[in-house]
């Protein structure tokens, strides 16, 4: 039995394996470990390709959330509009600047936000909305950056699973205020460990940024701190595997692509739906997520074949105990999706001959339980549904 991983890191790993063993050795004798010349490198490289004016490495995705909102002077007594179909981390690092989460629900077809559903969301105390272009695939961004500006609130972006992903030929991340990146191993561009980044055209933004993730120092006094900051720098060593692993990222998304557009062909006409892009959209692929109502069935006939499987999320964020008090509210479409979306394995150099295994037990697997359509099954996102969680909780 060929056994498929969910991801295969190591074959990325070994088309640049030689550069990626001279960055130890480069950087060990460099003596810089904290900034220095490769993080300089990575976050021009890394501007450059997000089509931003300014990049500033950070120590994770969850940093680079929280940094951004701090940078806007989000805090205390604002609400931030969060999706709740999005990693947990979206949600706590909003929480962390003090302002309360607001939860809202999801288009079904793409599960991402919505004008319209950001629109409905908005009050007199909103400050921002974080639009997450979760699964690789990017929000309508004319949209709701269009209701934003009139309502006079501001977007960040969390474009942890977007690297590379296009809103009408524009990168994601570089279509708000603010674009936060997580480099954790797993993402289409991956770091050896922790690392994050934010990309903006505002210098005033990225200079406050790099102070607050630099203990608040003044640029040109590394003695002198006007703000409080924190310890959210981005390590040399990091910095300069990203910069090798970036030369390969958009062969590997186009490896990416391949393989959704071979899942997509071979999986047509099953009871089960991909998670749709929107027009307008070009996905990343970071996962490749369908929904079904046999999401169980189908999880545990693929795990006794020994293809890998995992669900992103299957606790929506406002019914995860940590944000107890949003948990009463009820966000039907995002609810609905948690039992049924599953990510299938996805990563560069997945095979044909390994895509068409796992259809063919998708195939077998779904031919053992009644057939309904799934868009029956899930009903429109009603823009009005939104919970609230108050981080005032956390505070003795
Ligand atoms: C990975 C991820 C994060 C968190 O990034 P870290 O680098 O792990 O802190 C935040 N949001 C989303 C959508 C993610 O996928």
């Amino acid at each position: 039995m060929m056994n498929i991983p969910f991801i295969d890191l190591e074959a990325m790993h070994d088309e640049v394996r030689d550069e990626l063993d001279d960055v130890w050795r480069r950087i060990s004798r460099s003596g810089r470990f904290i900034g220095g010349e490769a993080v300089e490198n990575f976050e021009r490289e890394w501007a450059r390709y997000c089509n931003t004016g300014h990049c500033v490495g950070v120590g994770s995705g969850t940093a680079a959330v929280e940094l951004a909102l701090t940078a806007l002077g989000i805090g205390r007594g604002d609400e931030v509009i969060v999706p709740a179909n999005t990693f947990i981390a979206t949600a706590a690092a909003a929480v962390a600047t003090g302002a309360e989460v607001v939860f809202v629900d999801v288009d079904p077809a793409t599960l991402l936000v919505t004008p319209d559903i950001v629109a409905r969301a908005i009050t007199p105390r909103t400050a921002a909305v974080i639009v997450v272009h979760l699964y690789g695939q990017t929000a309508d961004m004319d949209g709701i950056d269009a209701t934003a500006s009139s309502a006079g609130i501001a977007v960040v972006e969390d474009a942890a699973q977007a690297h590379g992903a296009l809103w009408r030929g524009r990168k994601a991340g570089g279509l708000s205020h603010l674009g936060c990146f997580s480099f954790y191993p797993g993402k289409n561009l991956g770091a050896f460990g922790d690392a994050g980044a934010v990309v903006t055209d505002d210098g005033a933004l990225a200079e406050r940024i790099r102070r607050l993730s630099n203990h608040g120092r003044a640029p040109d006094d590394p003695h002198c701190h006007d703000i409080v900051g924190a310890n959210h720098r981005l390590d040399a060593l990091q910095a300069a595997v990203l910069s090798v692993k970036l030369k390969r990222l958009d062969a590997w998304n186009a490896g990416r692509r391949r393989a959704a557009d071979a899942y997509a062909a071979a999986l047509a006409g099953l009871p089960l739906r991909l998670v749709e892009t929107a027009p307008g959209a070009s996905s990343s692929h970071h996962l490749a997520v369908v929904q079904t109502p046999y999401r169980d069935e189908l999880r545990r006939a693929l795990a006794a074949e020994g293809i890998s499987t995992s669900v992103h999320y299957p606790i929506p964020c406002h019914q995860q105990a940590a944000f107890s008090t949003a948990r009463e509210r009820s966000l039907p479409v995002v609810e609905a999706a948690a039992r049924r979306i599953l990510s299938l394995p996805l990563y560069p150099h997945l095979t044909d001959a390994q895509i068409g295994r796992v259809a063919d037990v998708v195939t077998r697997a779904l031919q053992n339980v009644a057939c309904a359509e799934p868009e029956e099954v899930l009903g429109a996102a009603n823009p009005d549904t939104v919970a609230a969680f108050s981080p005032t909780v956390l505070v003795p």
